[in-house]
C-alpha cells in the first residue's frame, strides 16, 4: 500500500525532524544528509517533485557557536536559529549540488498562511521553483515568530505546505518507524500501527509519551498533520528517517511505517 501510493505520487513533500537531522551531540548528521538527498534525487530522476520541510536551525546554531544552549531567553534562541540556519542550508546546498540539483530557501510564518495576498506569493515562488527543478528546502522564521504567533512545530508547517501546494503525499521522517500503540522508547512491547484510517479513534487508543530529545512537536502534531492533510484527501506517511535507505526501502516494501488515510 505505502509502495503504491509512492509510486502513483508526484507532488511530494518531505519532513525531516531534528532527531533525525542530527547526531547525538546536535551537529548536523552529514552522512544522512547525503543519502536523504541521494535518494531525493533519485526521486526526482523517476518524474517526482519534492519540496522538504526541515528542523535543526537551533541544535545547528548550538553546534556551530558551542553556547547559549541553556538560555532560555527568546532573543538568544532566536539568534541561534538565525545562526544555525546558515549551517543547515549550506549543508542542503552542499549534499545536493553533487547531484546538480539547486536548492531555496522560504522562510514561512503561520501569518504567511492566513494573509491571502501572502498565501498566493509563496504559492508562485513555491511553484515556481519546482517547475524549474529546484527544490525548496522550509523552515520556520523563527527570527519574526515569537511565541504567541508561531506555527511552533514543522509537523504543521508540512502540512499547511503540502495544502497549499495541492501535493499528492506528506512524508514525516522521525526517528521511529511510526505511531505505536505507547510510546517506543518507554515500552518494549508497543506494537506498530500500520494504517490509520480514522484519526480520532487513534487518538482514543493510544498512549502518547513524551518527545525525543531535539524534538518539538513530538507524537500529537504528527498525528495533527495527518488530519490537516487527510481532510483534502492526501495520504501522509510517518516513517523511521534514520534508517539508511528510508524512502527506497519504503518503495520497495523493505520497512515497515503508518500510513495514514482516511477512507470515506
Ligand atoms: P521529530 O523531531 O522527528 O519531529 P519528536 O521527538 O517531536 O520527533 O516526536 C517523535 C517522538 O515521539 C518519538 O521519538 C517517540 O519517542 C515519541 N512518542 C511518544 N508517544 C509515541 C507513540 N505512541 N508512538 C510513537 N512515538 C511516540
Amino acid at each position: 500500500m505505502i509502495s503504491e501510493i509512492i509510486k502513483k505520487s508526484k507532488k511530494i513533500v518531505i519532513k525531516i525532524g531534528s532527531n533525525t537531522l542530527s547526531n547525538e551531540d546536535g551537529t548536523i548528521n552529514k552522512e544522512f544528509l547525503e543519502r536523504l538527498c541521494r535518494q531525493v534525487a533519485l526521486l526526482e530522476t523517476e518524474g517526482k517533485q519534492i519540496v522538504i520541510v526541515t528542523s535543526g536551525a537551533r541544535i545547528s546554531g548550538i553546534a556551530k557557536i558551542k553556547k547559549w544552549y541553556r538560555k532560555e531567553d527568546m532573543n538568544y534562541k532566536q539568534a541561534l536559529c538565525a545562526i544555525g540556519q546558515v549551517e543547515l542550508m549550506t549543508s542542503y546546498s552542499c549534499a545536493f549540488e553533487v547531484h546538480g540539483i539547486q536548492v531555496a530557501q522560504m522562510l514561512l510564518t503561520r501569518d504567511d498562511f492566513c494573509d491571502k495576498t501572502r498565501t498566493l506569493n509563496m504559492r508562485n515562488t513555491l511553484f515556481t521553483l519546482v517547475d524549474e527543478g529546484v527544490i525548496p528546502i522550509i523552515n520556520e522564521n523563527d527570527t519574526v515568530s515569537v511565541e504567541e504567533i508561531k506555527i511552533g512545530d514543522n509537523d504543521t508547517l508540512a502540512a499547511l505546505t503540502t495544502s497549499l501546494w495541492n501535493a499528492d503525499l506528506l512524508i514525516l521522517l522521525s526517528d521511529i518507524d511510526g505511531i505505536y500503540n505507547k510510546n517506543p522508547k518507554e515500552y518494549q512491547d508497543s506494537i506498530l500501527i500500520e494504517k490509520v484510517i480514522n484519526i480520532e479513534e487513534l487518538i482514543k487508543s493510544i498512549e502518547i509519551g513524551k518527545l525525543s530529545s531535539f524534538g518539538t512537536g513530538g507524537i500529537e502534531t504528527k498525528i495533527e498533520a495527518a488530519k490537516i492533510v487527510n481532510k483534502y484527501g492526501i495520504p501522509m506517511i510517518l516513517a523511521n528517517g534514520k534508517r539508511e535507505e528510508i524512502i527506497s526501502d519504503l518503495i520497495e516494501g523493505k520497512v515497515k511505517a503508518t500510513l495514514f488515510k482516511q477512507e470515506n
